[in-house]
């Protein structure tokens, strides 16, 4: 498949930003890991500039949510998701969601939520797994089984802060779904079940 830039991509009423390849996870699951991902090809040659993300952005105002998302984890680029984020709010954005691995806090070493109140209305952590040793085995964390508590703690933080927390869970082997959605009913977050992209 030929190296495009793609940056931003609309499916259905939801507009998604790919601001970033890297990731401090290697998810069994990942599309990143797939030929076909979403339909588009998401490998960037270079990671977007603020301008150049909102550049791909015609009518914010449009689409009932816009979403960082993309092949990697977008809180890896806290300035330009806050650049972007804070702009695309002026513009008329209606909601604003990040798709996260949770594990912002500790890549930054301080908590950067309070940073995006106000920007983003959801917060949606992928949670993935009922205990850390569950977790590590799937999501293949570069900080071992650390990353799992960490994910938890910023989960955690971003209640109260943010508007809308969800924890999510990708129906995989060994996952116990109502164990995870137990742990998301005890931080006070939403829950939501995903279908493995593969
Ligand atoms: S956290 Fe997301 S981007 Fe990172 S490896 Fe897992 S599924 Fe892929």
């Amino acid at each position: 498949m030929d190296r495009q830039f793609i940056i931003s991509y609309q499916i259905d009423e939801t507009l998604y930003l790919n601001i970033t390849n890297q990731c401090m996870n290697q998810c069994v699951f990942c599309i990143r890991e797939t030929e076909t991902g979403v339909g588009y090809n998401l490998w960037l040659n270079k990671e977007p500039t603020v301008e150049e993300v909102l550049d791909s952005v015609k009518n914010p105002q449009s689409y009932n949510e816009i979403v960082f998302c993309g092949y990697g984890e977008p809180l890896s680029r806290l300035e330009v998701v806050k650049g972007v984020a804070s702009k695309l709010k002026e513009m008329g954005a209606r909601s604003i969601r990040i798709n996260t691995n949770g594990q912002a806090n500790k890549y930054y070493g301080h908590n950067i939520i309070p940073e995006l109140a106000g920007l983003i209305d959801t917060m949606s952590i992928s949670l993935n797994a009922q205990n850390a040793t569950v977790y590590t085995e799937i999501c293949r964390p570069a900080d071992g089984e650390n990353a799992y508590f960490s994910m938890l703690e910023f989960a955690r933080k971003c209640v109260g802060v943010i508007p809308r927390v969800i924890l999510s869970v990708v129906e995989w082997p060994g996952v116990d779904i109502e164990a995870c959605e137990t742990i998301a009913q005890n931080l006070g977050t939403e829950f939501r079940l995903r279908k493995p992209t593969l």
